[in-house]
C-alpha cells in the first residue's frame, strides 16, 4: 500500500487543478519559502477527515480554500483527492486501488468521497482503522511531532504504540459496541416503565 497520486484544486494556495504524482522511493518535495509545500501536507490530513482547524494552521473552516490574490478571485469550494495503491490488501477492502476524496464549500457543508461514491467520514475512518495514514495515524510526522511524541504522556505514546500493533481497530469496535449496550439498556428502562404503567 502506498500512495500514489493527490489532487488539488481550490485547496489553501492552489487555485487550479493540481496533479502530484508520487512514484515509488524517497520523495522530496524542495521549494521557496511560501511555496505551499506544508500545504501538501495540510492537503493530506485535510482528505484523511482532520477537523482540526488547528491542525491545518488556520483559524475558521473555509481558511483551507483558496481566499484569492491581487490577480486572481477567491473560489468558493476546494476539493483534494488522493488515489492509494492497495494492490497488496493491505486495506481490507476488494479493490487495488483506492481513491478517497473531500469537497468543501464555503457555506461550511463538506462531502467525503470512496471510489468516487459518497461516503461519511466514519466510513473512511473505520476503513483506515491500524494502517497509520489515517487522520491520527503516525505516517504523518509533522514538525514538532517528534518532540510530541518523546514528551507525551504514557496515553498519547500507547496510542500510537496501538495503532502501529494493530489494535485501534479493536479498541474503536469495542467502543462503539459499548455506545450500542448503553442506547439499548436505555431503551430497555423505557419499555420496562411503559410495562410497569400498564400493569
Ligand atoms: P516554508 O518553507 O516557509 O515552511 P512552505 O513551502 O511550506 O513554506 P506553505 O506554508 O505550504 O509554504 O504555504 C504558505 C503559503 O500558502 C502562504 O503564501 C499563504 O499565503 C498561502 N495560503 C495559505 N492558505 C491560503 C488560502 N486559503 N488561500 C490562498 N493562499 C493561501
Amino acid at each position: 500500500m502506498y500512495l500514489k497520486k493527490m489532487e488539488i484544486k481550490g485547496f489553501k494556495s492552489f487555485p487550479d487543478k493540481t496533479e502530484i504524482l508520487f512514484p515509488h522511493g524517497l520523495i522530496s518535495v524542495v521549494g521557496p519559502n511560501g511555496s505551499g509545500k506544508s500545504n501538501i501536507l495540510d492537503a493530506i490530513r485535510w482528505v484523511l477527515g482532520e477537523q482540526s482547524m488547528k491542525s491545518l494552521r488556520g483559524d475558521k473552516l473555509e481558511d483551507v480554500i483558496f481566499s484569492g490574490t491581487e490577480k486572481r478571485k477567491e473560489m468558493n469550494y476546494c476539493e483534494v483527492s488522493m488515489l492509494i495503491d492497495n494492490q497488496d490488501k493491505m486495506i481490507d477492502i476488494d479493490y487495488s486501488e483506492i481513491s478517497i476524496k473531500r469537497k468543501a464549500f464555503k457555506s461550511g457543508e463538506s462531502q467525503f468521497f470512496l471510489n468516487n461514491k459518497q461516503c461519511r467520514l466514519k466510513d473512511i475512518k473505520e476503513l483506515l482503522l491500524d494502517t497509520g495514514i489515517g487522520r491520527e495515524g503516525y505516517s504523518i510526522i509533522s514538525q514538532g511531532k517528534i518532540d510530541e511524541i518523546v514528551n507525551g504522556n504514557s496515553n498519547q505514546r500507547r496510542k500510537i504504540l496501538e495503532e502501529a500493533a494493530g489494535i485501534t481497530k479493536f479498541r474503536y469496535k469495542k467502543e462503539e459496541s459499548e455506545k450500542k449496550l448503553d442506547v439499548a439498556n436505555e431503551n430497555l428502562e423505557r419499555i420496562n416503565d411503559v410495562y410497569k404503567e400498564v400493569e
